[in-house]
């Protein structure tokens, strides 16, 4: 068991902090928020520096690395912003990976380099208006029309709904019922059919595109089936990576709290001495980052082990379920510690503490991950429907 980053990963960890420094990218989160426009040219950057599709397979363009790296780079970028951190989440931990584990040759060969580039991006298309935790009631079918499918339904509360060129959308084959009949094609963004709906007014993650998708008798050739029916438990396997990337997410978030609170602690005085002489607020920054490290140890221990694979459900899930929770507590007390201006938007941990509360519902609820984690605890299955 080693703790320690290698010397490569130090480097990457060392020329990120630097970059977010040098480019500010404290007040660049600062405008993401105020004006709910994401960034362009952090894209051209990010695939300058090979941090696009960095654990996809070296023979498309990507980086071959294991995900530990995305996921240190996901957390490093988070601390100024989830949204500063989003590209290397997508094109690395995100469905993408799905094709890149299951997709064929031609999939490959069509979708990673353009991601690789940050010219093509993926999103993961599961939740509908009437299945969210309940995902195994889903709706959107196809039906075969001659040697391919067409594809109706809804799907809803979609990352990069609009903006995404490649949709990989969780779809029920005919009637086959329940998470049989389950699998998931890709649909482009031009499909005659496609359309979106209006986007998503979020109290955080300001920036982040999401908005419903309508299918109406959208032609999937056959060549766009990644998984067919059956193969649902490949698709789960698969977003167990992201979920590590949603909790690295939270990392970087409490991180950044942490060091905004500590610094304010150390400046801002009360009774004529700064506020970090009383042991309150000690004890708050203490517990603050012991909650933090609990959580980077669950989120670590579950992408080492799994390399350049997937990690096991259970060791993600108690990675993202501790994660998600710590950072609603963390972003929370750091707050606390700014007093009034804890709520004012003048700094950053309102920001940060609106963020912080997405990640416990997206990508599965902590409810539901803890369902899912006791039924391998007792190794059998607790059936939610009635
Ligand atoms: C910021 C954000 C980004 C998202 N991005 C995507 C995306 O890219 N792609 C995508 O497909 N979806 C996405 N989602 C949707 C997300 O996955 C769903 O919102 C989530 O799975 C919950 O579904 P729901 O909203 O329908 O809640 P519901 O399923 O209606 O649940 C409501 C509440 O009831 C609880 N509950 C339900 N059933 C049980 C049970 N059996 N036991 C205990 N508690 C239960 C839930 O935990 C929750 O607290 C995103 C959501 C957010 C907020």
């Amino acid at each position: 068991m080693d703790f320690n980053l290698d010397k490569d990963q130090q480097m990457l960890v060392d020329m990120l902090r630097k970059m977010g420094k040098r480019e500010n990218f404290k007040q660049l989160a600062v405008e993401i928020d105020k004006t709910g426009e994401f960034p362009d040219f952090l894209m051209k950057k990010y695939g300058e520096l090979g941090l696009l599709g960095m654990t996809l397979s070296p023979e498309y363009g990507g980086g071959g690395q294991p995900n530990i790296n995305a996921i240190l780079a996901i957390e490093e970028l988070a601390k100024f912003s989830p949204m500063i951190a989003a590209p290397i989440f997508e094109s690395n931990i995100g469905p993408v990976r799905v094709i890149d584990a299951y997709g064929t040759e031609e999939q490959k060969k069509a979708i990673i380099p353009g991601v690789c580039k940050g010219e093509k991006s993926v999103s993961v298309c599961m939740t509908e208006p009437e299945a969210g935790s309940d995902l195994t009631s889903l709706s959107t079918k196809l039906v075969e029309d001659g040697d391919g499918y067409l594809l109706n339904g809804r799907k809803t509360f979609i990352t990069g709904g609009g903006e995404a060129s490649h949709y990989l959308v969780y779809s029920r084959y005919g009637d086959t019922p329940d998470y049989k009949g389950i699998g998931a094609v890709i649909v482009e963004k031009s499909a005659p059919g496609f359309t979106f709906g209006k986007q998503e007014d979020f109290m955080g993650l300001r920036g982040m595109p999401s908005c419903d998708l309508i299918f109406e008798n959208v032609k999937i050739p056959k060549e766009n089936i990644v998984l067919r029916i059956g193969e649902f438990k490949k698709l789960m396997t698969t977003f167990d990576v992201e979920r590590c990337g949603n909790a690295a997410m939270c990392l970087g978030t409490a991180a950044g709290a942490i060091e905004e609170a500590k610094a304010y602690a150390m400046e801002r005085k009360a009774f004529g001495r700064p506020i970090c002489e009383f042991q309150d607020i000690q004890f708050s920054i203490v517990n603050m980052a012991m909650k933090l490290d609990a959580a980077r140890l669950l989120v670590y221990r579950a992408v080492t082990g799994a390399g350049r694979g997937f990690p096991s459900m259970l060791e993600a899930g108690m990675a993202k379920c501790f994660a998600n929770e710590m950072v609603v507590e963390v972003t929370d007390a750091a707050m606390q510690v700014f007093g009034g201006y804890g709520y004012s938007k003048e700094f950053p941990v309102e920001r940060m503490h609106r963020d912080a509360l997405a990640w416990r519902v997206a990508g599965g609820t902590v409810q539901m991950l803890r369902v899912a984690m006791a039924s391998i605890m007792f190794a059998r299955r607790f059936n939610q429907k009635a």
